[in-house]
């Protein structure tokens, strides 16, 4: 069975797309088969990875959680996308806000992520998984589908608040739903470290987190490179292969790679 990893943080704009992105795809250049799902009705991910009109796409991630939750029959082929760097990927577009309001009240709605990995896990070495920027119905199946989290966190003073309800939400999950769900670490995002607060803060979150919680010694820097990112459709070691953040994310990944 595939390995699920998924990156997660309730606050917008810390690198959770561009970290699935590079994590799914460096996964790839090892040579693991990865499955990339975007589990956000931004759609954001799909089209960094070069598909620029969601909304066009015939069959996306909503498409088979309602398949799932209907208990239809479909094609474990469909919806399926495969990028030029060697991952599959299945898109979502707006309609998933609509299946994500589908699913409050309904009973096992927190399972129907789960329920479809289950079924194509032995395709795939891992499934890496994009969350959006907030605690609803599709992050928490994402949390109750992972093994393994990735917290990305800007080290800037607002995404630090958040992190305390977010840790709560993971063990609350963990206790009632999904035993097997560990923290892989925080990572440590778009670090500059020539504004005089970014240490600060980093120094901050070890006080506050080491002793539970790995962070990653490995941050990913900030650059102009890692956000020409989405408009190229390709993953970092592509658009800026000999640059500090595919550097950065390799590290990562050998990294994510060792846990095995
Ligand atoms: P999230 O998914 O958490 O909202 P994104 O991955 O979309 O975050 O990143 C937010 C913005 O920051 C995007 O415009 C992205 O291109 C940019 N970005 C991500 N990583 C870096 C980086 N290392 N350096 C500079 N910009 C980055
Ligand atoms: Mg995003």
């Amino acid at each position: 069975m595939s390995k699920v990893i998924i990156c997660a943080n309730q606050k917008g704009g810390v690198a959770k797309t561009t970290t699935t992105i590079n994590v799914g795809i460096g996964l790839a250049r090892l040579g693991k088969k990865v499955l990339i799902i975007d589990n956000d009705p931004q759609g954001s991910l799909t089209e960094a990875l070069g598909y620029q009109q969601p909304d066009e796409l015939d069959v996306t991630l909503s498409n088979i959680m309602e398949w799932v939750l209907n208990e239809d029959d479909f094609d474990l082929d469909a919806g399926i996308l495969h990028h030029q760097e060697e991952v599959d990927l299945l898109p979502a577009n707006i309609e998933l806000a609509g299946v994500e309001t589908s699913l409050i009240g309904i009973m096992s709605s927190e399972t129907v992520l789960k329920d479809y990995i289950e079924m194509i896990g032995d395709r795939y070495d891992y499934i890496v998984t994009d969350c959006s920027p907030n605690l609803g119905q599709l992050t928490l199946n994402a949390l109750v589908a992972a093994d393994e989290i990735i917290i990305p966190v800007q080290p800037a003073y607002l995404p630090i608040k958040g992190l305390q309800q977010l840790l709560k939400t993971i063990s609350r999950v963990k206790r009632k739903m999904n035993p097997k769900l560990h923290v892989m670490g925080i990572l440590l995002t778009m670090v500059d470290y020539r504004t005089n607060y970014a240490n600060d803060i980093i120094d901050v979150v070890y006080n506050a987190y080491a002793k539970d919680i790995h962070i990653f010694e490995n941050v990913i820097p900030m650059s102009v490179r890692a956000a020409e990112m989405p408009a190229a459709g390709v993953s970092i070691y592509t658009h800026d292969g000999k640059g500090k953040v595919a550097k950065a994310y390799e590290q990562l990944v050998e990294e994510v790679v060792s846990h095995e």
